[in-house]
Parts: structure tokens; sequence; C-alpha cells
């Protein structure tokens, strides 16, 4: 794993890095701990950080919280502080602040190899707990509250000029396929349309029961609109097997284009009106929410 090391001492940085190298990762040394917390902020595959508790100019504590408020409930960091004066400074304190271990200083070599396996251990975990929160399991494609985070994260990083186009999709009559093919012929139509929306290579989540998200970075409506209509034809090509015979299926689309002042909630209200009038109009087709009003793509 990538771990910092916050030490001020050039010596001892310089043996504890040798240490944490010699166990197979990959170490970024640093003497002050502002640096040291901005560099984690930045490498999101800085997965451990090993500080001495004897630092400046934020303390060890401080980093210690600072580094806990960072990763907050999303992002697998363990610290480990360090420190000679284990008595005095309170063991308790130093875990509340936020470190995970504590270890002697200078640290033993065995002892410090052991540490770190045990933090790797807790941290395949932790990103399995977190993989597992995004993504729906029916499908493998992001949950509802994946998708949302992810969009939300893209939006922040593409905004205007950059053109953006959200999708809505919608198994048509689904419940009569549930009906007709029983529960489990549903789960497979689901997973069919799911597998369409990964071969678009967009951000797609499923967001509901048979409803699906996309989010398409650098496409316009024109272009997002060509995008949706292979997808209406794909998903109206699928030939699932079902109790009696292939299960026809057919989904609604709608589009929406990214709008100065939108946020992401807006813009998915908008593709979602686009997508409730590709029912009214009949369903198996694609309609754009324009400026205008709403355009029956395909
Ligand atoms: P419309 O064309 O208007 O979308 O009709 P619809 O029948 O698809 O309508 P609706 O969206 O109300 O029905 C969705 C159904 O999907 C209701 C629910 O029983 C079913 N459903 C929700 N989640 C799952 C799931 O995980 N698996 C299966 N098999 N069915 C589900
Ligand atoms: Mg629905
Ligand atoms: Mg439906």
């Amino acid at each position: 794993m990538r771990i910092v090391l916050v030490e001020p001492g050039l010596t001892l940085r310089k043996i504890v890095a040798r240490l944490v190298a010699d166990a197979g990762h990959a170490v970024d040394p640093f003497s002050d701990s502002a640096q040291a917390l901005a560099h984690v902020a930045a490498q999101e595959d800085v997965a451990c950080v090993i500080t001495s508790l004897e630092v400046a100019p934020l303390c060890g504590l401080e980093l210690c919280w600072s580094l806990r408020a960072l990763a907050g409930t999303t992002r697998p960091l363990a610290v480990i502080a360090m420190s000679a004066d284990r008595a005095g400074r309170r063991l308790g304190e130093v875990l509340d602040s936020g470190a995970d271990d504590f270890i002697a200083k200078p640290p033993e070599a065995a002892e410090l190899h052991a540490r770190l396996r045990v933090i790797e251990r807790s941290l395949t975990l932790q990103r399995r707990l977190i993989r597992d929160a995004d993504i729906d399991s029916l499908t493998q494609l992001l949950g509802r509250g994946g998708f949302m985070r992810r969009a939300k994260a893209c939006l922040a990083v593409v905004g205007p000029p950059e053109p953006l186009t959200a999708l809505m999709i919608d198994i048509d009559r689904f419940k009569a396929i549930n009906d007709r093919h029983g529960h489990d012929g549903g789960d497979r139509v689901i997973r069919a349309v799911a597998d369409v929306l990964k071969e678009t290579g967009a951000l797609a989540g499923r967001i509901g029961g048979e409803e699906f998200a996309v989010l398409m970075p650098g496409h316009g409506l024109g272009g997002a609109g060509v995008v949706a209509e292979r997808i209406r034809a794909a998903c109206a090509r699928l030939r699932v097997p079902g109790r009696r015979g292939p299960i026809p299926v057919t989904c609604s689309l709608g589009l929406a284009a990214w709008n100065e002042g939108d946020t992401l909630e807006s813009l998915l209200a908008r593709a979602d009106g686009a997508l409730y009038a590709a029912k009214a109009g009949g369903r198996n087709q694609v309609v754009s929410a324009t400026g205008e009003g709403l355009d029956r793509v395909s």
C-alpha cells in the first residue's frame, strides 16, 4: 500500500521509511505535517499514514483529527501514531483523536510490520464494505446512493461549458413481466437491461426497482439522443429466457441536458419528466426535454 510517513527528524525518517519499504510498501516521507495532510488529500491512493506525534505546524493530534475528517466514511485510511512518550501522551487521547494504532518511537521492525499487516486486513474489509454499499448486488451497476455520489462528483468536475446529459430509463410494463414469468424472470430482465447500459461505458446506476439513470459527460442532447436510441433498440432486441419462452422487453427513455444553475436533482427531474412523456406517448421510445418542451427523439 502507499504510506505517508511524517517525522521531523531526518535520521529517524530514513530509518522508518526503510522499514516500511522493506515490507513492500511505497513510502512518501514528510517532515512537515501540513504538507503531509495536503498530499494525503490530493493522493487518493494513500491508504495509511504513520505520523510522529511530535510534528509541526499541525501537532500530531491535530493531524490525526484532520486525517479522520478527510477520510470520512468513504475513504479507507489508517493512521498509526508514533511517539517515544507513550505514558505521557495518554494512549486513549491519541486513539480518540482518530489514530487506529499506536507504536513506540523508534519502532521495532517486527512489530511495525505486524501492525501494518493488521491494517491491511482491516483496510481490505473496509474497501469491501464501501464497495458493497455503492454497488447493486443484482446487476453490479451502482445502486442509487453510489450513483448519486459519483454523479455529483462528476458534475463538480465537469460543469459548463462542457455539455452533459442525463438519461432516465424505465422498463415497460414490468409488472406484467413479473406476473407472467415470475420474479426470477423479472430479475433476469433487469440484469439484461443493466448489461446493455454497461456496454455504453457511461456512468450508470440502478436507481429503483426497474429504473436506471445514466450520466453522459461530453454529450449534448444530440449525441446522447443517438446513444439513447441505441439503448432502446438493444433492449427491444433482448430475448431473455422466461417461463413461457423468450421475454419481450422494451424500455422508455427520457433525456435532459445540463443547464446553468442545475443541480443533479433538478437535471434528473427533467429527464424523469421526459421519461414520463415517453410512457404517456406509448412507451418503447426516447423523449428529450428541450428548452422549448418535450421532443420525441425516436
Ligand atoms: P410502466 O410501463 O408504466 O413502467 O409499468 P410498470 O409495470 O413497469 O410499472 P411500475 O414501475 O409501477 O412497476 C415496477 C414493478 O417492478 C413493481 C415491482 O413489483 C417490480 N420490482 C421492483 N423491484 C424489483 C426487483 O428487484 N425484481 C423484480 N423482479 N421486480 C421488481
Ligand atoms: Mg418504474
Ligand atoms: Mg416500469
